[in-house]
């Protein structure tokens, strides 16, 4: 078992409490942005777990190390997390070498950025779109949402006998393989796309990339459907989406500044594109 007993014990005993609450009616609030959504897990077990996910997930995956490209990467992230209800905990951003173009969120502050994703965006604001959109599926905490409501009574069941390590096992297969901890549902997705949105804009960068980097994808839908599958199979995408991102980019008061293009990112662009 990788997990740490004191954590499932304390799991246990806090999954057996909010059972308790739920069971009487009272129901529980994830303490995200979301508020009402049911969420059993809180968030210091939520750092702890995304600890873990990312030490097996290091094994798992072809991390990329080149210095320059992750230094930019993880300045991005740093500066759309500032601007979050969650700033106060630690996040990590990773490169993952990977054609695929994709980005992931892992439950705990841990975001995942395929180089496939980092050769599509043809500028910072549109790898800055995806990147705030994951980072809002983080800070809403959509990801143990998710949890709570796929593996709910088994996580309690497994924890209250003791040292049941299948879940766990499953949920990093699920991350290691599909890339991303659930397949979001619609509410989730626009959720993520206006705080997003809200976020871009908030950091400084021109949340227009958001509209194009989803024209993007939709658009390598239809060229090269394998390119995309990961990123479509988590995180349903449509017109209709693109189309309220675009009405939430035009409702925001115009702001002078706003970055789209950089030099600094073409340079580590390259890294990944010769
Ligand atoms: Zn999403």
């Amino acid at each position: 078992m990788r997990l740490r007993k004191p954590f499932l014990n304390r799991f246990a005993l806090s999954l057996l409490a909010l059972v308790l609450v739920v069971g009487l009616g009272a129901g529980c609030a994830s303490s995200g942005v979301n508020q009402g959504d049911v969420n059993l897990i809180s968030i210091d077990e939520e750092w702890q777990l995304g600890q873990q996910l990312e030490s097996d997930l290091a094994q798992k995956l072809d991390i990329n190390h080149d210095r320059a490209l992750n230094a930019y990467v993880s300045a991005l992230g740093q500066r759309l997390v500032r601007q979050t209800a969650m700033a106060d905990r630690p996040w990590t951003f990773h490169v993952v070498n990977d054609p695929q173009v994709n980005a992931f969120d892992v439950p705990g502050g841990h975001v995942y950025v395929n180089t496939g994703l980092i050769a599509t965006a043809g500028d910072v604001a549109e790898l800055a779109g995806v990147m705030a959109h994951e980072v809002s599926h983080g800070v809403a905490r959509h990801g143990t949402e998710q949890l709570t409501r796929v593996y709910g009574l088994n996580l309690l069941a497994s924890a209250l006998l003791g040292d049941d390590p299948s879940t766990y096992q499953k949920i990093l297969a699920q991350v290691a393989g599909g890339g991303a901890v659930a397949h979001y549902a619609r509410d989730a997705e626009r959720e993520a796309d206006q705080l997003g949105v809200r976020t871009m804009y908030d950091a400084g960068y021109d949340p227009q990339g958001m509209v194009e980097i989803f024209e993007a994808l939709l658009d390598q839908r239809q060229r090269r459907p394998s390119a995309v599958e990961q990123f479509f199979s988590s995180h349903p995408l449509t017109e209709e989406r693109i189309q309220d991102v675009r009405a939430a980019v035009r409702q925001l008061p115009a702001k002078r500044g706003l970055i789209s293009h950089d030099s600094d990112y073409q340079a580590v662009r390259r890294r990944v594109t010769r």
